[in-house]
């Protein structure tokens, strides 16, 4: 099988591609697009709690909210993550296109690139060359403040690493998963326009589509967006150490219950390729739920843990 080239890699076409310009400053319409992608889920949130507060809270809108959050977040943390990234698990071609879109619909960037980006910081997690390390920026006070940003998202806005695709040669020569990922902006745009459609159904009317637009689109995206990016952020620079690994990352509590799981990090960087992050019986960990129950479905194999731990 050829090693695909994803569109967003290909040379040819009208449009230069974003990743010729690693190791240079990020096109400024790339900077657009991700200044976007963070304040037009701000302006979200803000109508939301605006409008609940004027006109009282609309349970359906807060029930289409959590359902699409966690959809959305086990589209990262289940599908991206886990199964892409450290294939902690396997599963069939149907489940894989399943977690694809559901993390595309997080709108973290295309698939192929955010296991790239994430391989890249495990393999340099804290040092000069991890992409999202909040520990580059001195230990003062200020230095922490400016880390936390940085690693918060401060690092979108950086040129990605030289030849950053080597991370993933094994989904490059996966056409399904190649064109999944190049199919990003599809997923994205049907991850606003989905709740938006179940507003009008069961809330009724444009109203009932701004509503489902708002709570399950835009103000779910803000805080998918900002609770996983508190993975690389906070869960680098606050919580409790079980493991010696030879990064800087935690466990906190707040963010395992919030980020369905992902929030027990120095496990996580203790045992990479865990299907399972809350190792103790309190760490409630819902991806690693989802993952098990998939497994006595029949719908996952070969889960992977650690031998001890
Ligand atoms: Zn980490
Ligand atoms: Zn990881």
């Amino acid at each position: 099988m050829s090693t695909h080239t994803p569109e967003s890699l290909q040379t040819s076409g009208a449009a230069r591609p974003d990743f010729l310009h690693a190791g240079h400053t990020p096109a400024k319409h790339v900077k657009i697009i991700n200044l976007t992608a963070i304040l037009l889920p701000f302006a979200g949130f803000i109508a939301a709690m605006v409008h609940g507060a004027v006109w009282g809270f609309n349970p359906i809108a807060v029930g289409i909210f959590l359902a699409f959050y966690i959809l959305t977040v086990l589209g990262i943390t289940v599908g991206f993550h886990r199964l892409f990234t450290h294939r902690a698990f396997e599963t069939n071609r149907a489940v894989q296109t399943v977690f694809a879109i559901l993390g595309s619909m997080a709108v973290q960037g295309p698939l192929l690139k955010w296991v790239a980006l994430h391989r890249c910081h495990h393999q340099h997690s804290d040092t000069e060359s991890d992409v999202h390390s909040p520990h580059n920026q001195g230990d003062t006070l200020s230095g922490t403040v400016k880390g936390a940003w940085y690693a918060h998202m401060g690092w979108f806005f950086d040129p990605d690493p030289q030849d950053l695709y080597r991370y993933v040669k094994d989904l490059r020569r996966d056409p399904m998963l190649c064109k999944l990922s190049d199919q990003f902006t599809l997923w994205a745009v049907m991850g606003v326009v989905l709740p938006a459609l179940i507003g009008w159904a069961l809330i009724g009317g444009w109203s009932g589509f701004l509503l489902g637009f708002i709570w399950g689109g835009l103000m779910r995206l803000f805080l998918v967006h900002h609770v996983t990016w508190s993975i690389n952020s906070i869960c680098h620079l606050w919580g409790s150490r079980t493991y010696e690994t030879d990064d800087k990352s935690r466990n906190n509590w707040l963010f395992g219950i919030l980020a369905l799981g992902e929030g027990w990090h120095n496990n996580h960087h203790a045992f990479p390729v865990s299907a399972r992050h809350g190792l103790k019986w309190w760490q409630f960990d819902f991806s690693y739920i989802v993952i098990h129950l998939l497994e006595k479905m029949g719908l996952a194999w070969k889960v992977r843990l650690p031998a001890q731990h």
